[in-house]
């Protein structure tokens, strides 16, 4: 195996949260220098030490030739963007699960400056972020995007170019829809059932085994719901701004989507029960526990 590291570009990761950290820890497999960015400075420091890449200010970090960050939202994304200037022939990826309309401007601001902006929100949790099987599905110049493939190839199982900017975004949004719209239907399933006296784990075992299966039944039910664990990898108001997202992508085209803009709905309610970030996104379903009464265990 070629063990030798890319020593010609420098990569830079701007956001070490549940999912960039993970995903940065990757990168100095294949590049020599890694430089990785924290707003609490701590994390990028531990990172540095954990993972033989470099902590720097958020200044040095945009001057690297391939810049990813994973933020929030479009908004901190934005932010940074305008208070720094990348160089020119760079080229910012965008992990954020963000705005379409967001990507398409910052594309044309990084265009001014010589440099290029791809949405490439990623899919696959905190345990495809560990093991490096993320699926990224890219927005943006096909020119740019094999510039920083081989950057991106680093914790990804599967790399999609889905269109020009903003695609990759929309596709998150649609995706996290489907999966809170999974979530919640298996959910309604299971009480219906627990009402009837069904055991809820023989119910799963038939329902994957079957035409009802999803990511839901097969993997968020009983590792996170049915055995009440509710483990904090993925924020409640994170799904619900990737349901918003998708509803504001509706409403711009006017497709009727009666189920999607309920689920956007359910999805919001429920997050407005916890303050913001507290909650896992599988805490969705105690929302329709309390209005059946019926626990999902
Ligand atoms: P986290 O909340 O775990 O991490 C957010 C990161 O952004 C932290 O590093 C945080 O820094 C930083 N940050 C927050 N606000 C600012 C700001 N104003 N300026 C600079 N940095 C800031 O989020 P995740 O890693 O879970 O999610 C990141 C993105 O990935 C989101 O868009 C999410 O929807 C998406 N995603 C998440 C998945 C998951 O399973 N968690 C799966 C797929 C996509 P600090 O440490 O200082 O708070």
């Amino acid at each position: 195996m070629n063990t030798e590291k890319i020593t010609s570009t420098t990569v830079a990761f701007i956001g070490l949260g549940a999912m960039g950290y993970r995903m940065a820890a990757h990168l100095p497999k294949k590049f020599a220098q890694v430089q990785v960015y924290n707003r609490t400075f701590k994390k990028a420091e531990q990172h540095a030490s954990e993972y033989s890449t470099q902590a720097v200010t958020l200044a040095e970090a945009v001057q690297a030739d391939i810049i990813f960050s994973c933020l929030p939202t479009s908004a901190e994304v934005a932010s940074i963007i305008s208070q720094h200037t990348p160089k020119a022939g760079s080229v910012w990826v965008d992990c954020t699960s963000g705005v379409p309309s967001v990507a398409q401007q910052l594309a044309s601001t990084l265009a001014q400056h010589g440099s290029a902006f791809l949405d490439a929100p990623v899919s696959g949790q905190t345990t495809g972020a560990e093991n490096g099987t993320l699926t990224v599905m890219v927005g943006g110049d096909a020119t740019a995007l094999a510039k920083a493939k081989p950057a991106i190839d680093c914790f990804a199982g599967l790399i999609e170019h889905v269109g020009e900017s903003g695609a990759g975004f929309a596709v998150k949004a649609i995706n996290n829809t489907l999966l809170a719209a999974n979530l919640w239907a298996a959910s309604e399933g299971l009480s219906i059932l627990k009402a009837h006296g069904v055991n809820l784990t023989n119910a799963l075992n038939c329902i994957n085994a079957s035409s009802g299966q999803s990511l839901a039944s097969s993997n968020i039910l009983p590792n996170r719901v049915l055995n009440r664990q509710f483990p904090n990898t993925f924020a409640l108001n994170l799904l619900a701004k990737d349901c918003g997202i998708a509803i504001d992508l509706q409403q711009q085209k006017q497709t009727p989507s009666p189920m999607l803009a309920q689920v956007a709905s359910l999805c919001r309610a429920a997050s407005n029960q916890h303050t913001a970030g507290s909650a896992d996104f599988s805490d969705m379903v105690k929302l329709l526990e309390d209005w059946t009464g019926i626990e999902i265990s």
